[in-house]
């Protein structure tokens, strides 16, 4: 039976212990994670032309920057939207837009419209993505930890104002729908103790690990002091001196069906909201695929 024990956690990332598991089933996990959780992201962008007067100092601003319309539109679709999976739909499955042609689809149920209105100044600034302002619902600001990420630089008499649309996609259409970095899953290890004379040279080194940690069968197996153990081995290891004279005393063992889960999210979601909706989606698939099974047989 497939357990799980969260090992850490924050906002953006989760560590995760699995037993009883195999490598296909965490690899469908780690992919479905990239590939087809949902994510909102900026789709267009709408720049409004012109010359620009500042009312109260009479200076002129032209719409005009450093960038492409397009490196543009790819840096302010890469910033992490803030997803609600259960208050949105996909267009196509938006209640009153699924029946329009494309180009009209866009509600408050499935597009989210955001502004920004910045000028530059002399010697550059670099315009934040803090500035952008959503139309609507506070909660889908760009949260304040990423505020600070720099979109492009604007120098004296330069402005942008534009307009930007995010919808709901998923990673294997565009790697701005992907919600994730760095999924990564390992076996999990114990160390262990294979010759008790030999392997007080590691112990001697005063590292972090030391003899007492290891029960009485010579097994290491929490996992903090393995990860421990694991930068203590380095010193005897492949490329020291002592690595033919320690000869392996001690050994790190993957322990089997244990696996070790590791990734962070983009700040979109919460890490537990990636993971609920991950399992969400491939639960969704294999019922699908059981549905067509039961009618072919
Ligand atoms: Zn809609």
């Amino acid at each position: 039976m497939t357990k799980l024990k969260v090992l850490s956690e924050t906002d953006t990332s989760l560590r995760i212990l699995f037993s009883g598991v195999n490598r296909a089933f965490l690899n469908s996990l780690r992919r479905t994670m990239i590939a087809d959780v949902p994510k909102f992201a900026i789709d267009q962008m709408r720049v409004e032309l012109g010359v620009f007067k500042n009312e109260e100092t009479g200076e002129l601003f032209e719409s005009n920057y450093a960038l492409s319309d397009e490196q543009l539109a790819h840096r302010f679709a890469m910033l992490p939207i803030p997803t609600f999976h259960d208050d949105f739909y996909f267009q196509d499955e938006c209640p009153d837009c699924k029946d329009m042609v494309v180009d009209q689809r866009g509600c408050p149920s499935c597009q989210i419209i955001y502004t920004i209105s910045s000028s530059g100044e002399d010697g550059g600034r670099s315009v934040v993505a803090s500035e952008m302002n959503v139309i609507g619902d506070r909660r889908l600001e760009i949260p304040e930890a990423y505020g600070s990420i720099p979109l492009t630089k604007l120098y004296d008499g330069q402005v942008l104002h534009a307009y930007f649309y995010a919808i709901m996609g998923r990673g294997r259409d565009h790697a701005k729908y992907s919600p994730v970095s760095g999924v990564t899953f390992y076996s999990r290890q114990n160390g262990k103790i294979n010759v008790k004379t030999r392997s007080k040279m590691l112990f001697d080194l005063n590292l972090n690990i030391t003899a007492k940690d290891f029960n009485k069968e010579g097994i290491l197996n929490d996992i903090d002091k393995v990860d421990l153990l694991r930068n203590d081995l380095n010193h005897v290891g492949s490329g020291t001196d002592l690595e033919a004279d320690f000869n392996d005393a001690i050994t790190l063992e993957d322990v089997e069906d244990e696996f070790i889960f590791q990734f962070e999210t983009d700040g979109s979601m919460t890490a537990r909201t990636c993971l609920e909706q991950a399992c969400k989606e491939l639960a969704g698939r294999f019922e699908a695929l059981s549905n067509d099974f039961a009618e072919a047989l």
